[in-house]
């Protein structure tokens, strides 16, 4: 007998990309199932920006995102850009606000940003099932699923369950699986926006400092980014080692500025022929915070006063606090990292509407794409751009 699907689309991860993927082809009037393992969805969304959603950023480039293919998100993120996201939050009356350089977050939960979704998933009635284990796919003309909670069949099926990072929240590697037993390449995954270990010697320099924050700029592969540094006991952290991380790669080498604002060797100069006995530690203190400043250059050099310096000591002291080079000896792993770099090859899409190109009617969507974001609500962005695509064509 030939088999008749549950609902035309399937949507496997009621996260950030799937819900908006299942509530855009809801709208066109397509019948949606959206299947989660998780007994609540939405996780991500619940816990991001410390509770408060950074759901978009103002300004959304395709240099925001590293990807193999860095042309693969034009189209999605023009199509569906921050403005059209911006403006569902503004129809639901969630107020939000601009924290820094364009970062958009709630002004109260993530919750709001979640029930918006499902509130629209329920009005173009998305049936969503939760707690669903999928154990077997094949396609045989329609998709068939077998789960925990019966068969299913579908003409479209798409991916959206995210990458590797807080498995404990439901993460899962389902999707890149599912693309290999499809024929699909996986680049290989590393866990991103996430903090660097040191081992000693790097970590006795910030020995006692844990918990220390100050702003810095850190250059990694032909990126940098300027923002305050976290120093803890195993390494460092912040919103700078976080975007940094995107470019790290085992093994190799990253510089450190903490004195982004200053040529160190010019402050020296200018300040000692007025204040020639302003003693260093002093002058650093001003734009370091005063143990930072004290620590690091007794690393290097004593404290005197200013015009106690050679100019052999100015340059060794200005190359310690501006060029600090180190190695990190690995990341926090996927247990602590927000997102998971690589993923599902972007090759065998279509970047307008994710189809893959040799399976017509699997889609893939969001984190599970090799597709990553800045630290700054880029990857909520890329969720919902994604999903909206793959939503007007399923
Ligand atoms: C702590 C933290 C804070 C973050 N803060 C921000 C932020 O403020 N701004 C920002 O832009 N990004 C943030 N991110 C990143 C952002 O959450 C993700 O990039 C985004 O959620 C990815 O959306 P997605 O729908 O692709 O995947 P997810 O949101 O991860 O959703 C995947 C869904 O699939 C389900 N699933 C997984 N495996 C299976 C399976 N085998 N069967 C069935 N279902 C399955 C999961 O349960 C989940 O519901 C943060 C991430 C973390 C971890």
């Amino acid at each position: 007998m030939p088999l008749t699907p549950s609902k035309d689309v399937t949507v496997i991860g009621a996260g950030a990309a799937g819900l908006m993927c299942a509530l855009t082809a809801a709208q066109r009037g397509r019948s949606v199932l959206l299947l989660d393992h998780a007994q609540t969805i939405g996780k991500k969304i619940l816990i991001s920006g410390g509770g408060r959603c950074n759901f978009t950023n103002l300004s959304v480039k395709a240099e925001n995102y590293l990807s193999q293919n860095p042309h693969f998100c034009k189209s999605a993120l023009s199509r569906f850009g921050p403005e059209a996201f911006i403006d569902m939050v503004e129809r639901h009356k969630i107020p939000y606000y601009e924290k820094k350089s364009g970062q958009l977050f709630c002004s109260g939960r993530s919750s709001e940003i979640l029930n918006m979704l499902l509130r629209e998933c329920r009005i173009d009635q998305v049936e969503i099932k939760t707690n669903c284990r999928i154990e077997k796919i094949e396609k045989q003309g329609l998709f068939k699923l077998k789960t925990s909670l019966g068969q299913f069949h579908c003409e479209s099926l798409v991916v959206a369950t995210g990458g590797l990072s807080y498995a404990k929240i439901g993460a899962s590697d389902f999707g890149y699986k599912l693309a290999k037993q499809f024929g699909l390449n996986v680049t290989s995954c590393r866990p991103a926006l996430v903090s660097l270990k040191l081992d000693a010697p790097d970590l006795k320099k910030i020995d006692g400092l844990s918990g220390s924050a100050t702003e810095v700029s850190v250059s990694c592969n032909g990126q940098t980014f300027h923002e305050a540094m976290l120093m803890t006991h195993k390494g460092l952290s912040g919103p700078a080692i976080l975007q940094i991380s995107n470019y790290w790669h085992p093994g190799e080498t990253m510089q450190i500025n903490l004195l982004p604002n200053m040529n160190l060797a010019e402050s020296i100069a200018e300040r000692r022929k007025q204040h020639p006995e302003l003693r260093l530690k002093t002058l650093l203190a001003e734009q370091l915070p005063s143990r930072l400043a004290g620590q690091w250059l007794a690393l290097i050099a004593d404290n005197k006063a200013l015009k106690q310096y050679s100019q052999r000591e100015i340059t060794t002291i200005t190359q310690h606090f501006q060029q600090w080079t180190l190695i990190p000896s690995g990341t926090g792993g996927y247990r602590i990292a927000e997102v998971t770099a690589g993923g599902v090859d972007t090759d065998a899409l279509s970047s307008k509407s994710f189809e893959t190109k040799s399976v017509p009617g699997l889609y893939f969507i969001g984190e599970v794409l090799d597709v990553t974001g800045w630290l700054g609500g880029y990857n909520f962005q890329w969720a919902w751009s994604s999903g909206h695509c793959a939503g007007l064509s399923v």
